[in-house]
């Protein structure tokens, strides 16, 4: 009889197979492949990996949306809008889904909360990529219709913005993949990136301190966490939307009802 083989599991923070190696978490393979680039340096193990990710060296996971899009009534109708967009992620320990939070909260009313479980080999890792993921929601909603200011708390976010603004539209997170998607879609990344740049004169970038008294970002935090939660489905659909509906208005000081005609379709 052989040895038996070690467990192998996926990696929560990049998809990738882990294996345990003198009681430390490592991504084992060659470290040529394009696969290896992608791991984290960092290993956390989820879940067992399936015989087919073990041969795949990678997590396979169906494609799923967490989306819900709102706007408040009674703001009024604006031209400007402060726009705070806030990514959550943390590890969704012995769960195949490893969702990674996206809230935005505008002046204007419109908050989105939910989440993505896309692949980190193609969002990149953790908390960066699902900030990323605000800011494509937050772009497709509020440009070109509103001059818009975005406010984040990550250097890396704000920067990227700059650089979309300045003709950069190649600029992406780190570990993002940037490649058109096997279905032949430009990745979102990308679109918002043209985007910004064909709009650049209306949208700008704001750094703020997440922590301070920022109204918006703590709202957009609420949401991106609410988001979280639904996905990792430790609440329902219902008391996501309900939450929602009370964290931004309450961050808003406006009470909670909704705009005639502004949903947007959700998804899931
Ligand atoms: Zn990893």
């Amino acid at each position: 009889m052989t040895e038996i083989d070690k467990e192998v599991w996926i990696c929560a923070v990049c998809d990738g197979i882990c294996v345990e190696d003198a009681g430390r978490w490592v991504h084992p393979g060659p470290s040529s492949t394009l696969q290896s680039r992608r791991t984290c340096s960092d290993p956390h193990p989820s879940r067992i990996a399936k015989p087919r990710e073990i041969k795949d060296g990678q997590a396979r996971y169906p494609k799923e949306k967490y989306k819900i899009e709102q706007r408040l009534e009674c703001l009024g109708p604006v031209e400007a809008a402060d726009v705070a967009i806030v990514g959550y992620w943390r590890p969704n320990t012995g769960s195949p889904r490893q969702p990674k939070g996206c809230g935005y909260l505008a002046s204007s009313g419109h908050y989105g909360c939910g989440a993505t479980t896309t692949p980190s080999r193609f969002d990149g890792p953790g908390t960066l990529a699902a900030e990323a993921r605000a800011l494509i929601w937050a772009v497709r909603r509020m440009v070109p219709a509103y001059r818009t200011t975005l406010l984040t708390d990550r250097p890396e976010i704000a920067e990227l913005i700059e650089s979309w603004r300045g003709g950069n539209t190649a600029a992406v997170t780190p570990g993002y993949d940037s490649s058109d998607r096997p279905s032949g879609k430009e990745a979102q990344l990308t679109r918002t990136a043209r985007q910004v740049y064909r709009y650049a004169d209306t949208v700008s970038v704001q750094l703020v301190n997440g922590s301070a008294d920022n109204v918006l970002t703590i709202g957009a935090h609420e949401l991106s966490f609410i988001g979280w939660q639904w996905c990792a489905e430790v609440i329902t659909k219902e008391t996501a939307r309900e939450r929602a509906l009370r964290k931004a208005s309450s961050a808003l000081g406006v009470e909670p009802r909704l705009a005639p005609g502004a949903s947007q379709p959700d998804y899931r």
